[in-house]
């Protein structure tokens, strides 16, 4: 592609709009551009990297028997009421204004819909359907460029099957794919054990990328791979320290003190020899949690530890239930149930609050003050702590989500009536599993990865192009003819070449272009190498130059290519 007939709107600036690198880059590369608020074209380099990554996709999908498909967007909506996930999805699914459609934001009604009365036999199964096409989400808060957008790329698959064991080798097969396709893309990823949200299933693995401009936190242990979203991550717990001796219980005035930080200072005590309350009504009835020192309850715990309808409760309940308002509840004299996190089991000589207004109580000892309390896991993992599974030191750090794998088991199939009739012809629910990949989010991640302060460094795979070709003062009319002679020959060997033909800029703006889009080749075609039959090579990763025999070129690009 020549560059003086290209629409490549490379910028030197940072875009004020972007604030992640990958944001960053895309925008000054001419990657892309923003059309309104998460929405986004594709511009010609940009496009031309989605499609290398949907190629790597599609020859994956076809690696493990899918079969491309092609569903539409805009969706009948009483489809959609026939799951429940109208209102599951909410503000997030666009609705199509005087017209019963919604844009589909993924396809499992849609591919259940088919499915049903097609798939009759149990010789018809199992199947694998794949599609990469455009998704519609009303995300609330789109950021982070093309991460998040309402209108984006996804691969998403469903498998089809007899029974869960079925299930097991379908959902292996996209465990493997996955693997492969982000390998291939050149991403460094780690896959985390999830919960399966609004997609209601069971068994689910998300594929990610260690990154600030995440949303997810994740607890991560580079030594075994053990990962987990931080609100069910867990660390192996080191137990409140217990004394030899406890003390009798005693009351002491703290006026004006709220917090745990302000008890500490104000007795002169180490924050794990507090307890800090928090009352949460649990289906209408008060709960008191105990937290060791600062620890925050962690809620995404804390609902499956109680079941049921769990909610803060409000400041004005408080005096009412406990006595005394936050910053002065505690344990001892607490009429209603108490739990705790595991960290406070056979603490002692703890101060916590008296439930009096300006009062604490020390020298609490929980087996003996507080014989009925429950202990659960409540607590959010940090980063140092230790690793539940190998014991060694754990990360915590924010991560973007490529993919997801969930198995659904016979949510859709039930609710839309997809049965099959087995060698007896018995009837059953087809079994399905869900699969996705947001290609986008290949995209962002990858430069996310590989960049410097110059720009883009893209390796092969998803390179939009293998070289750049520049010739430097194509006024020279040697330069002008070696380098379009070179652009044909390359092309002829069978190289994707971005050729920098314009004449009216400088050999420093071409240089600059051409590491801030980043090919992993450029090469160099100027007056004084030229005279002696000579061009540069240099290799945009490790920014090493090298000057190459013309008849030697050929040879050379083999080598490193
Ligand atoms: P997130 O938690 O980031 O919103 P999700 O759980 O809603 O993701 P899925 O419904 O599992 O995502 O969709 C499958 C894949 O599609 C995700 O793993 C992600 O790579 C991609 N994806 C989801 N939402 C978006 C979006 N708004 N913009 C770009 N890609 C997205
Ligand atoms: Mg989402």
């Amino acid at each position: 592609m020549k560059f003086s007939k290209s629409f490549i709107p490379t910028l030197k600036e940072v875009p004020s709009e972007a604030v992640i690198p990958s944001h960053i880059l895309m925008i000054r590369a001419g990657l892309v551009r923003q059309l309104s608020a998460g929405i986004y074209t594709w511009l010609p380099l940009g496009y031309r990297v989605v499609r290398k990554i949907t190629e790597i996709i599609r020859e994956e999908m076809n690696a493990i028997g899918g079969q491309e498909f092609h569903f539409p967007a805009l969706n009948p909506k009483e489809i959609w009421e026939q799951t429940g996930r109208v209102e599951a999805f909410g503000d997030t699914l666009f609705h199509v204004k005087n017209r019963d459609y919604v844009l589909a934001p993924t396809h499992e009604e849609i591919v259940a819909w088919h499915a049903q009365g097609a798939l009759t036999s149990y010789k018809d199964l199992p199947q694998i359907w794949y599609q990469i096409q455009t998704k519609f989400r009303n995300e609330p808060r789109p950021r982070s460029g093309v991460i998040r957008g309402r209108q984006f790329l996804m691969k998403d698959s469903y498998t089809l099957d007899r029974t869960f064991e079925d299930l097991d080798i379908a959902y292996d097969k996209h465990d493997k794919a996955y693997r492969k396709i982000f390998d291939r893309s050149g991403l460094k990823y780690f896959i985390v054990g999830a919960s399966s949200g609004a997609m209601g299933g069971s068994k689910s693995e998300e594929f990610m990328v260690k990154s600030d401009a995440g949303e997810d936190t994740v607890a991560y242990c580079g030594k075994c791979g053990y990962a987990a979203n931080v609100e069910v991550a867990q660390s192996v717990s080191v137990n409140a320290a217990r004394d030899n001796e406890s003390k009798q219980l005693f009351e002491i005035p703290t006026p004006d003190v709220k917090s745990i930080d302000e008890l500490c200072a104000f007795l002169k005590i180490d924050e794990h020899e507090t307890a800090k309350s928090r009352v949460y009504m649990h289906d209408d009835k008060p709960v008191l949690v105990l937290m060791l020192g600062n620890d925050e309850v962690n809620e995404s715990k804390l609902g499956p530890a109680l079941g049921g309808n769990v909610r803060p409760c409000h400041p004005e309940e408080l005096k009412e239930i406990s006595g005394a308002d936050a910053g002065s509840i505690g344990p001892i004299g607490f009429k209603y149930r108490i739990i705790a996190d595991n960290l406070l089991e056979g603490a002692n000589n703890l101060y916590s609050g008296a439930n009096k207004n300006d009062y604490h109580l020390g020298g609490i000892d929980m087996k003996r003050d507080v014989p009925n309390i429950e202990y659960f896991d409540l607590r959010t993992v940090e980063s140092g702590e230790k690793c539940v599974r190998c014991g060694s030191t754990l990360e915590v750090f924010k991560a973007i989500e490529l993919g997801h794998i969930f198995k659904l088991g016979t949510k859709y199939s039930v609710a839309l009536g997809v049965n099959y009739l087995d060698e007896n012809g018995k009837e059953h629910p087809v079994v399905m599993g869900s699969y996705g990949i947001g290609v986008e989010r290949i995209f962002a991640c990858y430069l996310e990865q590989n960049y410097d302060e110059k720009g883009i460094i893209w390796k092969k795979p998803l390179a939009p192009f293998d070289i750049h070709l520049i010739g430097l003062n194509m006024k020279n009319s040697l330069i002008d003819e070696t380098s379009n002679k070179i652009y044909e020959e390359l092309q002829k060997e069978g190289y994707e070449v971005l050729f920098d033909d314009r004449n009216d800029v400088s050999a420093g703006v071409k240089f600059n272009d051409a590491d801030l889009i980043g090919m992993p080749v450029q090469i160099v075609i100027g007056e004084k190498n030229l005279k002696d039959g000579r061009v540069e090579i240099k290799l945009r990763a490790k920014n090493e130059k090298q000057i190459v025999e013309l008849p030697q070129l050929n040879n050379k690009l083999k080598e490193l290519i």
